[in-house]
């Protein structure tokens, strides 16, 4: 591996033990990428000269941004970067009470084609590199000189998909001599790959696992989400009371509301008898409709309803706050847009 910004600690001493360099300079090289977050080995000041050359052949990962959209109803602000090769994700920093949240991308597209999200449209490009994915954290940190004290992996692609380099990120994200951003602060989204959601369990985190449902049943999940051929919600359900089993970490459910689709009272009569034997929280996300699709937002009314529904058998319920509504439509709308323009002025 190459790529400086996704090395542990341990592997960049190995590197220098390789390079016949002292391994203090590891600790060095470790703290101006993850704890000063430089773009560049220019700006390591007590790095020798005679070293950095020899880093000639591991570049130092380093987003560009392209754009940046602030809301003016909540100060929610949208990035745009650019990666080495060419390649635009999209990132997003909300500003909560309880501190700076950034919601962040684990590819660039998704192959998992859920029908209502917006995402997965232009299909699958590539995975994320580890530092890929620390350094949209990083760029904004920088930009924003706001520290940021919660992640979640919910942008574009499915975190599980890349396995392996999001474990890597999540390691360096939350371990010693980077950020440090508690675990706890840290939420993982996916669409329900079971076996790697046995794979994460054995891991021993302390994040939170998002759990995208949207559906009471498999015959309405399968309409929404094609992974839901692959894995029955009998299998979903099961892997998560796993992951809970093994980490005592409660659950989120995600559900978003589609009007006449998964919205109505038998939705939740049936949802609750799914979930009611699960320490877990469902998450109602009023879904954003997208121009693709035909999908229609349920009603605030519904919405309400739902919750209350739920509630009344005494599952934790929230409504996620819409953040941001004045600079996008949906989620990965920007990238999208930004895909389209570029594409009509080739
Ligand atoms: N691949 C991960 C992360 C995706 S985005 C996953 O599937 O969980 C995070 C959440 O937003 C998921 O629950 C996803 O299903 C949901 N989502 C995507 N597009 C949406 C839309 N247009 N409206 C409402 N929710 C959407």
């Amino acid at each position: 591996m190459t790529d400086i910004k996704s090395m542990f600690i341990e592997e960049l001493k190995a590197l220098m033990a390789e390079l016949g360099e002292k391994p203090f300079r590891a600790k060095q090289i470790y703290s101006w990428l993850h704890e000063h977050l430089v773009t560049g080995y220019g700006e390591m000041e007590n790095i020798p000269k005679a070293l950095k050359k020899k880093l000639a052949d591991y570049p130092v990962t380093a987003l560009e941004m392209v754009d940046e959209q602030i809301s003016r109803i909540d100060g929610t602000r949208k990035y745009l970067f650019r990666l080495s090769d060419g390649n635009v994700i999209e990132s997003v920093l909300m500003r909560y009470k309880h501190g700076n949240s950034v919601c962040i991308s684990s590819q660039v597209g998704c192959k998992m084609g859920c029908r209502f999200c917006a995402s997965t449209i232009g299909g699958w490009t590539r995975n994320l590199l580890a530092s890929e994915m620390l350094d949209q954290i990083y760029r904004i940190q920088a930009i924003t000189g706001e520290r940021v004290s919660n992640v979640v992996v919910m942008g574009t692609g499915e975190p599980l998909d890349n396995y392996d380099n999001l474990l890597r990120f999540i390691r360096i994200l939350t371990g010693e001599g980077g950020l440090n951003i508690s675990q706890r602060n840290l939420t993982v989204s996916t669409c329900g790959l079971v076996p790697r959601i046995y794979d994460l369990a054995e891991e021993k985190l302390q994040m939170t696992l998002a759990l995208s449902l949207h559906a009471p049943n498999d015959e309405k999940r399968r309409e929404l989400m094609p992974i839901a051929q692959r894995y029955s919600m009998d299998e979903v359900l099961e892997a998560c009371r796993n992951y809970f089993e093994k980490t005592g970490r409660r659950i989120t459910f995600e559900y978003s509301l589609v009007a006449g689709v998964n919205d109505g009272d038998e939705d939740a009569k049936e949802l609750v008898g799914r979930i009611h034997d699960l320490n877990c929280h469902v998450n109602l996300i009023p879904v954003n409709p997208i121009k693709e699709r035909s999908y229609v937002r349920s009603t605030r009314q519904a919405v309400e309803n739902f919750k209350i529904k739920l509630e009344k058998c005494g599952i934790n319920v929230t409504i996620r706050r819409e953040m941001g509504s004045d600079i996008d439509g949906a989620c990965g709308q920007l990238r999208k847009s930004y895909m389209e323009k570029t594409e009509s002025e080739k």
